[in-house]
This record gives structure tokens, sequence and C-alpha cells, in this order.
């Protein structure tokens, strides 16, 4: 038997393995054996468990192993080395995202400008949301709920980030909080929104123009990552 860390991968290296493929693949393997149906929807409801809350799978896992007919030694393994792999897939992510955040931090001050700053002059495409003559609200291009829309200052005016705001800046900062009302009022998510700020690399800020997340049209959880 193959110790989980020697089990086939299903694709290429590490960073190519969807969870998805996992899942799917996951599933394929146990409802083939039809013999053992009993056993495979056994491992399949504490996978899924397994998905939802890393806390309770390792109580699916000795549910499973104390029923009358427990699931099988190789099963179960390949269950956790499916876990142990996710977990290795949600760190790298992770990892980009703090890589990329740390190298943008670097430049932040250079004066060059931004991504934002091509979307601004309509150099680049962006779905534009609203717009007046000192504010653009565009859809985010890696959305993280059904609505995401950032709301940024045409003018950066030194506002690379929310901590370099001066009192000169306090009516552009109002004019960019109304102008997020004004994209949840429009995009239907006026009775719950959430609006974020990402400043400085441990807050994995990316892009160095101060910019809103509005978000919604999802149940939005607390803590925040
Ligand atoms: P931050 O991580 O700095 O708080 O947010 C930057 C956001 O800008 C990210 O959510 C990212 O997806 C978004 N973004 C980066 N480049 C582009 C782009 O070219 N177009 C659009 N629409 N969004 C972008």
């Amino acid at each position: 038997m193959l110790p989980s860390s020697e089990l086939p991968i299903p694709t290429g290296g590490q960073r190519t393995i969807s969870p998805y493929y996992i899942e799917k693949s996951s599933f394929q393997l146990f409802s083939v054996k039809k013999k053992k149906k009993k056993e495979a929807m056994a491992a399949v409801s504490a996978f899924t468990l397994l998905r939802r809350n890393r806390g309770i799978s390792t109580r699916a896992f000795s549910n499973v192993k104390s029923s009358p007919r427990p699931i099988s030694y190789i099963n179960y393994k390949f269950l956790l080395s499916i876990q142990s792999r996710r977990s290795l897939f949600r760190t790298t992510v992770i990892n980009d995202e703090e890589a990329s955040a740390q190298e943008a931090a670097a430049s932040a001050e250079s004066g060059a400008p931004t991504i934002f700053d091509k979307i601004i002059a309509k150099e680049i495409p962006s779905s534009i949301v609203y717009e007046d003559d000192r504010v653009l609200a565009f859809r985010d291009v890696n959305p993280q709920a059904p609505v995401h829309v950032l709301v940024v200052p045409k003018f950066r005016d030194g506002l690379t980030q929310l901590g370099k705001a001066e009192r000169r800046h306090r009516e552009i900062l109002g004019e960019l909080l109304y102008a997020a009302k004004i994209v949840a009022e429009k995009e239907g998510i006026l009775d719950g929104f959430r609006v974020v700020i990402n400043n400085g690399p441990s807050a994995c800020q990316s892009v160095y123009h101060l910019h809103l997340h509005v978000l919604g049209g999802r149940q939005m959880k607390w803590p925040p990552g």
C-alpha cells in the first residue's frame, strides 16, 4: 500500500491541480465500484463534510470507521491524501497573493502609473458601472462575489493607499464612499453589501491607487480572512 504522499496525482504538478478535478476524480473512483456502493456513499459524504468544515472532518472519518461496514483503509488513506493536497493548494494560492502584494508594495511610491490609470484613461477596457468627473467604478476582473466593483478616484493625487490620506483628501474620500453607495443601489444590493479597502502588504493590497471594493450578492462571513 502506498503512503498518502505517494498516491498518484490526477493531473500534472501541484499548481495545476484543480480542487474540482480532485473532487470529481474521487467521486468517479467510488462510483465505478458498484458492489461497494455503501462504502462509496459513506466516503463521499465524509468527503463533503471535509470540504465544508475541516473542524468536523475528523469526526466524520471516525463515524465512518466505526460503522458496521467501515470504509476500506485504502479509501480512507485516499481521502486523507485529498485533504492534504487541498491544504497544499490553498497554501500555494495564499502565498502567491502575499508574494505579489509584497512586490507591489516595493514600487508603491515610485509614482509610476498603475493598471487603474490605464482603465481610467480607457486605454484598456473595463466594465464601467458608474462614472462622474472625479470617480470611476468598474467591475473587478477577478470577482470575489456576484457583485464586485472597484471604486477609484480618477486623479490619484498621492492616494496610493488609504494610509497616505491627508486632510486635503477628505472631500474625495467622501465622494468615493458615496459612489460606493450609488454602485450598491445600481447593482440592487443595498440591503446587504460590504465595502473593503486593503491597505498595505499585510492586507494584500496589490494595486497602489486607492480603491474601494464593493462586494455583494451573497451572504458575507465575519470575521473576514
Ligand atoms: P487590492 O488587492 O489592491 O485590494 O485590489 C486590486 C484589485 O484589482 C483586485 O481585486 C484585482 O482583481 C483587480 N484588478 C487587477 N487588475 C485589474 C484589471 O486589469 N482590471 C480590473 N477590472 N480589475 C483588476
